[in-house]
Order: structure tokens, then C-alpha cells, then sequence
């Protein structure tokens, strides 16, 4: 269903009206963590104001330690929600358990699968057969092949509203959180006809290299970036070396549509 072979124009996923696969690109930016109302209210005005379209806050996060914040749950969905209505920004947020999709469906626009459930087939079966767009993750060491196929899961169930999101493999190389692999965006483009959108936040895991691997994903052709902003990283409750701020995150935009047509 994903194959270029069978459906050669590009698919555009609609979120709330924000064309993702159009031809400009799609910035999506918030914190990491969902931390609270008025942190989320604040950052999401904030990066409003600097030129995203669309707002990013987890609140299920996969930590790698079970004795970290783990996010605040619903508590934090409806916070997201909150700084939806009141910025009129689309959200995307984290699912990590079948148990949880509800909430998801009635409060979130763009349903995120994280890199570590890339191959959770029964959470790809059960987002499959809503008809909300999929942001999809590609797993930390997952083939290109394996992702196209954790695609044909959710598509197989129903729902042709999937984006594909690159946000690092690991590699031998220790000076990045993870190798960003941008040859990804013409192959998934050749092979598919499915957006692709670029995480250099989880990719680099230090702010300093966001701006140079946004400015090369988009000149690369892809459909969007999602990066982290925060407006305290170094008190942010998870992954602040690799927020921007949101003066930097804007400084950036402009730069981007130097390149590209941005939303
Ligand atoms: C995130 O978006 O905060 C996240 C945990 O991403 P990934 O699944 O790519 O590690
Ligand atoms: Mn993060």
C-alpha cells in the first residue's frame, strides 16, 4: 500500500487542514516533555510566534531508566490540548500503549510512534485502524525495509495517513546522540509516495547541530522538520541539551525559507 509501483503521486496528509507531502515544508516544534500547563501554554505561543504550524509535546515518554520522569500522562494530554485550543496549533504526541489510543483520538491531531515501538505490531494494528495521521518513527536500528513495512501495518488496518520520521540510527560514532541518515528521504521517496519529515533533535542530542541538520534535511527534499524547543533546556525535565530556544528555534525558520517554501 505504501509502494510508489501502485500509487505514483505523492500523498498529502491533512492535519487539520496543515498539508503534510504538499510542497512546503512543515515545521513542527515543542518541548520534549509536556511539564505542565503553563509551561506548555507559554512554549507553544512561543514557537508559534517563530513560525511553526504545528506543536510537539510528549506525555509518555520511553525513558531508558524506569527512575525517570516518565512523563505526566493524561495530565499532560489535556494540558497539550489546552495550548491547542489556545494557539490553534495542531499537536503531536507519543502513543506507547493500545490502552491509552482513546485519549489520543479525542484530544491529539498527530498520533506519534516512537522509534522504540517501531515493530510494537499490535500498537501499529490498533493506530491502523483509526483514521488519524501516524507519525512514524524510524526504529534505532531498524532498517529502511523494516520501517516501510511497520508502515504496510498501519495502512494494511485502514489508515493511509502515515508520515515517516528519521530521527537518528545508531552507529559506532559516540559525538552524536545518534547518525542522522538523510540518504532515507530520496530513497522513501522513490520507494514510497508517502511523506517524510526529519527529527535532528534525537538524532544530534546537542542544540548546536540542529541548525546545520535542518538546513541539509530540507535541501534534501524533506517534507518537514520536528525539533525540540524549550525555553529553560537546562531545567528542562528530559532531553534539554538538545532543545533550542525559542529565539534560536526562529532564527532558524528564516534561515529555512531561504531554502524552501515553509507553512
Ligand atoms: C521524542 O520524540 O521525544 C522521542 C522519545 O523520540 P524517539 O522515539 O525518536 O526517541
Ligand atoms: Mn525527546
Amino acid at each position: 500500500l505504501a509502494n510508489r509501483m501502485f500509487h505514483p503521486e505523492d500523498t498529502v496528509v491533512d492535519v487539520n487542514g496543515i498539508k503534510v507531502g504538499g510542497n512546503k515544508i512543515v515545521m513542527i516544534a515543542g518541548p520534549c516533555s509536556v511539564e505542565g500547563e503553563n509551561q506548555i501554554c507559554r512554549i507553544a505561543q512561543q514557537v508559534k510566534d517563530a513560525g511553526a504550524c504545528m506543536l510537539r509535546g510528549g506525555a509518555y515518554k520511553p525513558r531508558t531508566s524506569p527512575y525517570a520522569f516518565q512523563g505526566m500522562g493524561t495530565k499532560g494530554i489535556l494540558a497539550l490540548d489546552k495550548a491547542r485550543k489556545l494557539t490553534g496549533l495542531p499537536t503531536v504526541s507519543e502513543l506507547m500503549a493500545v490502552e491509552h489510543l482513546d485519549e489520543f483520538v479525542e484530544h491529539v491531531d498527530v498520533i506519534q510512534i516512537g522509534a522504540r515501538n517501531m515493530q510494537n505490531f499490535d500498537l501499529l494494528k490498533a493506530v491502523g485502524r483509526t483514521k488519524k495521521p501516524i507519525l512514524l518513527k524510524r526504529g534505532l536500528a531498524n532498517t529502511i525495509q523494516e520501517w516501510i513495512m511497520a508502515a504496510e501495518y498501519i495502512m494494511s488496518e485502514g489508515n493511509p495517513n502515515v508520515i515517516f520520521c528519521e530521527r537518528g540510527i545508531r552507529t559506532f560514532e559516540p559525538y552524536t546522540r545518534n547518525t542522522l541518515d538523510l540518504s532515507v528521504v530520496p530513497i522513501i521517496k522513490e520507494r514510497t509516495h508517502l511523506p517524510i519529515i526529519i527529527d535532528p533533535s534525537h538524532a544530534a542530542g546537542d542544540w548546536k547541530l540542529i541548525e546545520s541538520l535542518s538546513l541539509a534535511a530540507i535541501a534534501a527534499g524533506a517534507d518537514g522538520l520536528i525539533i525540540e524547543v524549550h525555553d529553560d533546556p537546562a531545567n528542562a525535565w528530559s532531553d534539554g541539551s538538545q532543545s533550542l530556544k525559542p529565539e534560536k528555534y526562529a532564527a532558524l525558520v528564516e534561515k529555512g525559507k531561504l531554502i524552501a517554501k515553509v507553512i
